[in-house]
């Protein structure tokens, strides 16, 4: 894929050889049998899937429009999308003879998978997470620990996830046996492919299950965006498809309020964690801090193939606030018995939005990025 101006190595020149080297490793992997069987043998054994496609006739009937289909990413191990990635990374990592994974994370999903993972394949495992999230998500940050991995408390700037990139970064370029886990598909080339060809999975299983169920493809799908890796691995096998994609982003308060999370509604491209692409920024460049409810929407980018999507006018980008999306997580919950996580319930708010704009007959497919476990207390505190 061509991203027009956007992606690109933003980076340091010794960071780039590194780059280089997960690039020409990465490329190779994805030539070799053997490596690809390991990652659909733990794909399946060790995640469960293929996640079911399950279609949601109370919520359909709720909605009033075309079928809804949900995409159960729910269901996997560690309860969300971000354990696909992971798993090959860590197998790019042990092809590599790295002795030592680090990650980032905010609400905790990402190093809590990068953990689970290491545990599984006996690597050292370090997460860089933000002060403040430490704080905010304790369970996870327990988890993490139980799990052995080493968590990293990022004191710099707002000590949130940006920060905690930036120092994983950093200690990247210190140590040579280490290999960057990256959690989205962000951060500079050749990690948004990386992360892409990881989660594309999503979108295979989902093509070949609506064309089993329907008989024929969707007329749209929609998923929600923090740095757009559940969304990109969804949409991949359908862009060159007559389907409408829609990413969602967080729309926090309100877009008018600047307390959101919507890079692509601001508007402003420059750089950021290496990547060229819509950022969050004043017009000095300087970085804006990102709000939604969900912690894992409050990225203040967007992966670029997303810039070039919206770019290109192939991807509509949208935005869900905070409200709609709780909204919406009560409904899911009460129609079919299933709580999404509070990410996820922006795509799921979407549907709720569009269903109408379609026939009866058509089908929409929402991608169920993770479980709500998690959130049940935010949704009790609001
Ligand atoms: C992290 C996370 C997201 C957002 O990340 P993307 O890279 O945009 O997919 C969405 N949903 C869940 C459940 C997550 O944990």
């Amino acid at each position: 894929m061509n991203d027009g101006e956007f992606g690109g190595q933003y980076v340091p020149q010794e960071l780039k050889k590194e780059l280089d080297l997960i690039e020409k490793n990465f490329k190779e992997a994805m030539e070799d049998k053997e490596f690809l069987k390991k990652y659909e043998y733990y794909l399946k054994q060790y995640v469960g899937r293929p996640s079911p496609l399950y279609y949601a006739e109370n919520f359909t009937k709720f909605c009033g429009g075309a079928k809804i289909y949900l995409k159960r990413e729910d269901l996997n191990h560690t309860g969300a999308h971000k354990i696909n990635n992971a798993i090959g990374q860590v197998l790019l990592a042990k092809k590599m003879n790295k002795t030592h994974i680090i990650a980032e994370t905010g609400a905790g999903q990402h190093g809590l998978a990068t953990a689970t993972v290491c545990s599984l394949f006996k690597i050292k495992c370090t997460i860089f997470m933000g002060k403040v999230d430490i704080e905010k998500q304790k369970v996870n940050v327990d988890k993490m620990k139980l799990l052995g991995a080493e968590v990293k408390s990022v004191t710099r700037g707002q000590g949130t996830l940006a920060d905690a990139v930036d120092e994983a970064f950093e200690y990247l370029l210190e140590h040579k046996d280490v290999f960057y886990l990256i959690g989205s598909a962000v951060g500079p080339a050749p990690y948004p492919e990386m992360v892409k060809q990881f989660q594309t999975v999503i979108g295979r299983e989902a093509k070949q299950q609506i064309l089993e169920q329907e008989g024929k493809l969707p007329k749209a799908m929609i998923a929600c965006i923090g740095g757009g890796s559940n969304s990109i691995g969804l949409f991949h096998d359908f862009i060159g498809e007559n389907v409408d994609i829609y990413g969602i982003e967080g729309a926090g308060k309100g877009l008018k309020t600047g307390k959101h999370a919507s890079s692509i509604y601001q508007g402003k491209i420059g750089i950021l964690h290496g990547m060229k692409t819509y950022v969050m920024q004043d017009e000095n460049h300087k970085l804006q801090e990102a709000y939604s409810i969900s912690s894992g929407l409050d990225y203040p980018g967007i992966g670029p193939e997303h810039a070039f999507l919206h770019e290109m006018g192939r991807g509509k980008y949208d935005s869900i606030t905070d409200d709609e999306a709780i909204e919406a997580f009560k409904i899911l919950t009460l129609e079919e018995g299933i709580i999404p996580a509070l990410e996820s319930s922006h795509a799921v708010a979407y549907a709720i939005k569009i269903a109408k704009k379609y026939h009866k007959e058509d089908c929409i497919i929402v991608n169920l990025s993770g479980r709500g476990d998690k959130d049940v207390d935010t949704i009790f505190v609001y």
